[in-house]
């Protein structure tokens, strides 16, 4: 990584951390690897990217049915599925060290493609290409670990029968949308084409967990399982790829910093044939964004087969029973979030003076609005700012009023988290002899610094047009 590109990523972590979006999990106890905790701006931001998600494929479509199933799952859902036996990743530990890498990710680093590689394979290879610890250090045999957080359910003294009681958090929300497949149809009877959708934490094990909120321990996806005929799936594959496309658009991600890599046969699981990785330009190097995958009918095959119920489709028109095939658009909104604040983040000079700011989307940023009195210290000037400020946020929830410090510093904070527009009063607008309605506001534009005046009357319809 250049020294440039840490800088970046140093400055919006401390952004981030300084304006109260994004803070170290545990901090005050020394932080806990791969946890972060959202702070009042984060959570701001991440609930505007999972209800423009929500909006798009939830509640705007006739398809869809949105559930929130529970994390912790009886354990078989996790033996059916695969992952107690395969949910691993490849780990090396450095001999001198003791530390532990993902080896796949330092044979990548090394210019070696590990795509396909067994973990016998990959042990050769890093003694064969001679491939080093981060530390220079000799790297020991490659393991698989596995991935999945163990815990304990119920009440148990005996060691042994705690161990019995094994349950795990899930490692990704899909599990609880495979065995919801059913109540879904028998609630709803929906007709094929159909997908159900949930939001929700996720846990892994993550080896090196890495890159801010990029690679973490505890995270949170926006996952859909879309169940159709399997003659169609390849039509609904299309589709999904452009809707993937139209959220990236609606988050105001540039489109040139996302990527598809279309993955080859060696790297998908054995039962997807096709799957497409959005990937995305961060700071530190290209990496995966999102997943769209086609599973077949593996997932509704295992849990069927794993848990003896029936859960076959059965169209109420023709009586005919059938095991749908899946697609599965696959989003993780801690990636979705770093990739908005990444590209956001943007450095340049306004009035002779440095500043930096995140040009963030109208539709994501955490405030949308903020509304000051031009001085903090005249009442006349403070209840006509609130007052303006109590209309807008009628319409406009995402606001804020500001009265500390001068206005200049007011205007570079409101930069600095992204708020689009700064609305302020002044004496002129206190001073002004005709119609309320008419006296006249200062409208500032995040990007421009352009200043403009707008009358009260019109100073909504003016902002919405402007965060459009
Ligand atoms: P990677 O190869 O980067 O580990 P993956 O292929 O294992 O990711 P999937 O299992 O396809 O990821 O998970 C779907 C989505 O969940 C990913 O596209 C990503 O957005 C998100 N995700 C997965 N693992 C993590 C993690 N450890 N931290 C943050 N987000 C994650």
């Amino acid at each position: 990584m250049s020294e440039n590109k840490d800088n970046k990523m140093e400055k919006i972590i401390s952004l981030c951390k300084r304006r109260g979006f994004i803070y170290q999990g545990s901090e005050i106890y020394g932080g806990l690897a791969g946890t972060w905790d959202y702070g009042p701006l984060g959570v701001a931001l991440k609930k505007n990217i999972e209800n423009i998600w929500w909006r798009m494929f939830v509640d705007s479509r006739e398809d869809m049915y949105g559930i929130d199933a529970a994390i912790l799952m009886n354990p078989n859902v996790w033996r059916s599925s695969g992952h107690v036996d395969s949910f691993s990743d490849p780990l090396v530990e450095d001999k001198k060290t003791k530390k532990r890498y993902r080896a796949d990710h330092l044979l990548e680093e090394a210019g070696i493609n590990p795509a396909g590689m067994s973990i016998e394979e990959m042990s050769a290879e890093i003694v064969r290409a001679g491939v080093k610890s981060p530390d220079g250090n000799e790297l020991g045999g490659v393991q698989n670990f596995k991935m999945m957080f163990e815990t304990k359910i119920g009440a148990y003294d005996d060691a042994e029968a705690a161990g019995e009681n094994v349950s795990y958090l899930r490692p990704e929300t899909a599990g609880g949308i495979f065995v919801n497949f059913k109540n879904v149809v028998d609630s709803f009877h929906p007709k094929l084409p159909f997908g159900i959708a949930q939001i929700g934490k996720a846990f892994r094990n993550e080896i090196a967990p890495r890159d801010f909120i990029f690679r973490v321990r505890e995270l949170e996806q926006m996952e859909v399982e879309y169940f159709v005929r399997p003659e169609n799936w390849e039509e609904h594959f299309e589709k999904w790829r452009k809707d993937m496309w139209n959220y990236v658009e609606a988050i105001g991600l540039p489109r040139d910093l996302v990527h598809e890599l279309e993955v080859p046969e060696e790297d998908r699981a054995h039962y997807s044939k096709r799957t497409i990785d959005f990937e995305f330009d961060y700071p530190f190097g290209r990496k995966e964004l999102y997943g769209l995958a086609y599973r077949g009918d593996y997932d509704l095959t295992k849990h069927k087969e794993g848990s003896g119920s029936k859960i076959d489709y059965v169209d109420s028109d023709s009586g005919e029973k059938i095991l749908p095939h899946v697609i599965e658009p696959s989003l993780g909104v801690g990636r979705t979030i770093l990739a908005v604040l990444t590209s956001a983040y943007t450095e340049d000079e306004l009035d002779g003076e440095p500043r930096s700011f995140l040009k963030l989307a109208p539709s994501v940023a955490p405030i949308k609005v903020a509304v000051f009195p031009l001085l903090k210290n005249k009442p006349e000037l403070l209840k006509k700012a609130r007052e303006i400020y109590e209309m807008i946020r009628k319409e406009i929830p995402q606001i804020m009023f500001d009265t500390n410090g001068n206005i200049g510093k007011r205007y570079r904070r409101q930069d600095e988290i992204g708020t689009p527009v700064c609305v302020t009063v002044d004496f002129e607008t206190i001073e002004f002899d005709g119609a309320d309605q008419d006296a006249e506001v200062t409208v500032r534009d995040r990007d421009t610094g352009k200043q403009e005046r707008v009358k009260v009357g019109e100073i909504l319809s003016h902002l919405k047009n402007q965060l459009k």
